[in-house]
């Protein structure tokens, strides 16, 4: 019994106390070996996945092909359950923001592109009706999905899909709990979607989260977030600056390219100086980029858009009319009107992740980067 005012006797015998070492052992022994399969588990999916991007850029290259596409962006649908005010895709007429694209559509035009990467945006894709399917079809097809999502929808969609090292859902968060429903434009998201991963991950799913960095953000705050991130066992966090949308509502809180370089050189800081082991799923080579460290020109045949419309000319960001072949899309697009260096005023302040990460993932492939872009897939760096 305990005495109130003592501290409690421990009247445990020798043999008892070594059985409770022994469990407690086992009990640390099970866990590492958990947490370390854990570790080489995700380790493995990382290095399959860089490894079959590498196979295939390789192959284009000895193919001697000029331009390929790197992620194929599959837009089944353009609705939303929100209305973000930086948000360009739902403003389309109503007529097509209720269009889906078929299972088909989108099989027939991954076939088509031949991406190894297909991530699905939106709008919101757990809208669609068949989703599951579309997502089946595509692990079928050995693609690796990144289906992004703005998590309202994705605890109770769990059951649609299973568990595959092919698919990654893909979170979007902005900031904390204040900042990201002020970003989205609604209270409670933020809890909803932490809440969504965390379901998501107890399930054995692949999560991953995606952030969007506007201008008035504040920093330290953005690096209180990562951290937070960090606690979520999450299967990396991925980030890129806004992009001025000439059609979004809000046009005033898009970077230009120095308040870009400027913002990511303070937020990151002190992951480059190695004082923070933030989890990013990008190549550290765009991150060099995002900071000015590297000046990059943009490849937006990397991540050529398909959606209801068809082949978004000439990328997911700007919308200029549509071809109904990836192969129109590609002969056809004076690609030299696109980029930084063309001098085109909708391609000034960008330095989005569908434009210059295809960039940056063939720089990878130089001997020079190669060693460090292994590093961080092996989460080295
Ligand atoms: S959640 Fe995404 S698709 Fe939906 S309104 Fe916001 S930015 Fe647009
Ligand atoms: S710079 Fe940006 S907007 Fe211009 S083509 Fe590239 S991705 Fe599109």
């Amino acid at each position: 019994m305990l005495q109130v005012g003592k501290p409690a006797q421990r009247t445990d015998s020798p043999s008892t106390i070594n059985h409770q070492l022994s469990t407690i052992n086992q009990q640390l022994s099970n866990f590492s070996n958990i947490f370390i399969r854990g570790v080489i588990r995700e380790m493995t999916i990382n290095l399959q996945q860089a490894m079959d991007i590498g196979k295939y850029l390789v192959t284009q290259r000895l193919l001697g092909r000029k331009r390929f596409p790197l992620v194929l962006m599959l837009e089944p649908l353009f609705r939303c359950n929100l209305a973000c005010t930086g948000c360009g895709k739902i403003q389309h007429p109503t007529d097509i923001l209720k269009q889906n694209l078929t299972p088909e559509q989108c099989f027939k035009a991954v076939e088509e592109c031949g991406a190894p990467v297909v991530s699905i945006p939106g709008g919101e894709p757990l809208l669609h009706p068949q989703i599951g399917e579309i997502v089946k079809g595509l692990i079928e097809r050995k693609k690796y999905i990144y289906l992004c999502t703005n998590g309202l929808l994705l605890e109770k969609s769990l059951d649609k899909f299973q568990p595959s090292p092919y698919l990654t859902f893909t979170v979007h968060l902005d900031g904390l709990r204040e900042w990201h429903d002020q970003c989205v434009d609604r209270k409670g998201v933020f809890d909803t979607a932490v809440k969504a991963i965390k379901a998501a991950k107890a399930k054995g799913f692949r999560v991953a989260t995606n952030t969007t960095i506007f201008e008035g953000v504040d920093p330290k705050q953005t690096q209180e977030f990562f951290d937070f991130l960090g606690t979520l066992n999450i299967d990396g966090m991925t980030i890129s600056p806004g992009y001025s949308y000439e059609w979004a509502p809000d046009q005033e809180h898009f970077l230009g390219r120095e308040q870009t370089r400027t913002l990511f050189r303070e937020i990151l800081a002190p992951f480059k100086a190695g004082e923070k082991k933030w989890d990013f799923n990008h190549n550290p080579l765009f991150l060099d980029f995002l900071t000015g460290e590297k000046d990059y020109e943009c490849t937006p045949w990397g991540s050529p858009s398909y959606s209801v419309l068809g082949w978004q000319k000439p990328c997911y960001l700007l919308n200029e009319g549509y071809y109904s072949t990836f192969k129109e899309l590609l002969e056809k697009t004076d690609w030299s009107e696109y980029g930084h260096k063309s001098g085109n005023p909708k391609c000034a302040d960008c330095m989005v992740h569908c434009g210059y990460e295809p960039t940056a993932a063939l720089d990878a492939m130089q001997p020079k980067n190669m060693a460090r872009s292994l590093g961080s897939v092996l989460g080295m760096s």
